[in-house]
Order: structure tokens, then C-alpha cells, then sequence
């Protein structure tokens, strides 16, 4: 059910008088039985192009979204989340009878910071501590995950971490990215990891994997009928274009398998990616496989499935011109580019990835070591002047 968090009146500049309500998108809820409750006809969505239907089936549970209302509870305007950067914008149009929908970029800073101090308790805590940001403690632990074990800590063990965070109406938004950190523990070798942002995988400062995740190809297919996209902006329709997977085109009924092992989380139909698998796998990684004909019967939400394992057959049910299997990677809920993820599942990187990769390590590791010796002062909201006024 929707839970209002906030309900306030306000004038906005519009010319009229409405209610502003920040809500969370429930589980069950699809944009159609959106629409639904606000009464709008659906032929607004029915009339969108087929990757934008998808992109209205991207909305996850538990997406804060706000509204506008009229008086009598009609729908204004509507601003709901697709991903962290794109988000639906329907709103009544001048004749106050018909709607109109565009993709529209969320609006955000992005502060690229460096943190470094000396262990205390763990570095999940004293990250949390420093910066009152539990996802940033979180993506840290992943980064050395297989790398480094914090069990035993010791005083003066030094930790470093250059990492990017989104923030949004003041609050810290979206995943924050470690693009690189560095820790000296007693007993152990001084240890580096560095994110190659195009696939989202950790490598050591030689650029040899540390995330260890192999993503396969999910299906013998014929081609790529399209291409994924990210935030592309069209500049004759002024509007944002994106289509957040690959299309492989193969005959009905062909084999899909998982690409990776992991826990499905998600089995059975989601708007216009029709019948749906989404697997997480570890390293914060998801694969979804849409628009299948049919499931493997011995597979539902919550089983454990190998790289492999076939979990069903391409089709087209939902919106879908023809066969294919949509086939959509993600990191932490960002979409990823697949056949980036998929080509670059190596243990060690070469060739231009290797020389630009080992590039950005030489110039991570300086303002690590900088850092270190400085002292950095730990980021927090409250610094930006703005923010701690915005507060009060
Ligand atoms: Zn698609």
C-alpha cells in the first residue's frame, strides 16, 4: 500500500493550487495499474515506443516518487524513478484533459572524495562513523572482499578510499562508486584495489581481477537486434532515450541459461518485459532475462541456480517485435552495459583496457598516498554550507 511520508501545500510557481506527495512504489504496483488509480487512460503508455514501455517496467519497489494532486485527487504531475539518474515525468497537459510522459534526467552533484584514517573498531564502523554513510561502508567491504581479511585489527592499521557519491536534496543519493583504495594492515602486505567502471569489477594495482566473477554469454544467439544505451539524449525529440539491456535476436523457443551462479529474485511476468528472471549474483551484480515464452519449471523465486543452468526459452510475450531475449546487467541498481560485463570476464585485463586501466591506478594511487600524508578531512553533508543551512 502507499505510504505517504509527507503531505504538504504548497503553490510551486504553478498555476494552481496542489498537494505534494512523496510516496514509495509499491511491490505488485506495475505503471498500469498506476495509471489505473489515477484514472489516465492507458493508451499513453500503449503509445510509447517499445524500449520506453521497458523503461517503465524499471521501476523498483520501494522507489520514492512524488505527485502532484489537484483538489480533488486527479493527477498533476507525477515524477517517478526508473533508475538513478532517469525518471518518468506524466503530467497534465494545457488543455487539462490529456497527459504527457517523458524521460527525464534526475537531477544531482557528484562529489568525488578521498577518506583516509586509522582503523578503530572495523573499517565497516569507523567508515560509518566518519561519514555517516553505511552504503560507502558497504561498497569498501565488497571492494576487498576477496582480498584482504579485516578479522584482526590493529592499531595503527591505515586505511585510504577515493569513491564517488551522488547527492540529491540534500541527502546522500544512488550507490556511492569506489574507484580506488589502499590498506596497510600489520602482518599483511599493503593491499590496493581499483574499480574498472565499465564492468564494475575490482582489480589489484597489477590489473589482475579480484572480484572473480565470469559472466557468460546466456544463449546461442543469431544477433544483437539492439544495443544497450544509457542516457542518450535525442536532440530533434529533446527527450532522453535509453535502453537499459541487449536485445538477442533467436529463434522461439531457444535455450536461456543463468549467466552467472546466484539466487533468483524475481519469477514471472513484469510489464513489457513480459516473463521475467531476475538472478543476483554476488559482487552486487543482477541479470534479468525478459520476454521468455516459456520457464524452467523446476526453477522459482528464491532457488539457487549454476552458470548454465537453463532457465528458460526466448519469446515474446510482453512488448516485443519478434524472438528475443531482452537481457539487462546491473550493479548495485544501475544498468550496466552487458556485453561490456560479458567480454571483459577475464582474470587479468589487456590490450587498451589494461594500458587506460593501469593509467587511472598511477593516478589513484598518488592522491591515495597524498591523502595519507595530508590527513584528509572525512566528507560529510553537514560540511556543504548549503546543506548544514538547509537544515536548521
Ligand atoms: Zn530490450
Amino acid at each position: 500500500m502507499f505510504k505517504i511520508l509527507i503531505v504538504i501545500f504548497c503553490l510551486f510557481g504553478f498555476a494552481f493550487a496542489g498537494t505534494n506527495e512523496d510516496l514509495e512504489w509499491s511491490k505488485g504496483e506495475s505503471f498500469l495499474s498506476f495509471l489505473t488509480k489515477y484514472k489516465i487512460n492507458k493508451d499513453i503508455y500503449f503509445n510509447l515506443s517499445k524500449t520506453d514501455k521497458e523503461l517503465c517496467t524499471e521501476i523498483e519497489a520501494g522507489a520514492e516518487y512524488r505527485l502532484i494532486l489537484a483538489d480533488n485527487g486527479s493527477l498533476l504531475h507525477a515524477l517517478i524513478p526508473i533508475s538513478e539518474e532517469m525518471q518518468i515525468h506524466l503530467y497534465r497537459a494545457a488543455n487539462n484533459i490529456d497527459y504527457i510522459l517523458d524521460i527525464i534526467p534526475v537531477i544531482y552533484d557528484t562529489r568525488t572524495e578521498l577518506l583516509t584514517f586509522n582503523l578503530e573498531s572495523s573499517p565497516y564502523q569507523d567508515i560509518v562513523n566518519l561519514t555517516k554513510n553505511k552504503q560507502l561502508a558497504n561498497e569498501f567491504i565488497k571492494a576487498f572482499q576477496k582480498s584482504v581479511n579485516f578479522k584482526k585489527v590493529h592499531k595503527d592499521d591505515i586505511v585510504a578510499i577515493k569513491y564517488e557519491q551522488k547527492i540529491r536534496l540534500g541527502k546522500y543519493y544512488g550507490t556511492p562508486v569506489v574507484l580506488g583504495a589502499f590498506v596497510r594492515l600489520k602482518h599483511q602486505e599493503d593491499k590496493y584495489v581499483f574499480q574498472n567502471l565499465d564492468e564494475g569489477v575490482f582489480y589489484d594495482d597489477s590489473g589482475k581481477s579480484l572480484t572473480g566473477v565470469l559472466f557468460k554469454v546466456p544463449l546461442n544467439y543469431k544477433r544483437i537486434s539492439s544495443i544497450f544505451t544509457y542516457k542518450r539524449y535525442h536532440p530533434v525529440l529533446k527527450i532522453y532515450r535509453a535502453h537499459l539491456g541487449v536485445d538477442f535476436a533467436a529463434p522461439m523457443g531457444t535455450k536461456v541459461w543463468s549467466t552467472g551462479n546466484g539466487k533468483i529474485s524475481f519469477f514471472g511476468r513484469k510489464g513489457g518485459y513480459g516473463n521475467v528472471i531476475i538472478v543476483n549474483h554476488e559482487g552486487g551484480f543482477k541479470s534479468l532475462y525478459g520476454h521468455l515464452s516459456a520457464f524452467n519449471k523446476k526453477f522459482r523465486s528464491g532457488s539457487t541456480v549454476k552458470q548454465g543452468d537453463i532457465l528458460g526459452y526466448v519469446g515474446t510475450s510482453g512488448v516485443s517485435s519478434g524472438p528475443h531475449l531482452h537481457f539487462g546487467m546491473y550493479k548495485n541498481v544501475r544498468a550496466m552495459d552487458p556485453m561490456k560485463i560479458l567480454s571483459s570476464s577475464k582474470k587479468s585485463l589487456s590490450g587498451k583496457a589494461r594500458k587506460t586501466f593501469m593509467a587511472n591506478v598511477t593516478m589513484i594511487k598518488k592522491e591515495l598516498e597524498n591523502a595519507l600524508k595530508n590527513g584528509q578531512v572525512p566528507f560529510k553533508l553537514e560540511s556543504i554550507p548549503l546543506y548544514s543551512k538547509l537544515k536548521k
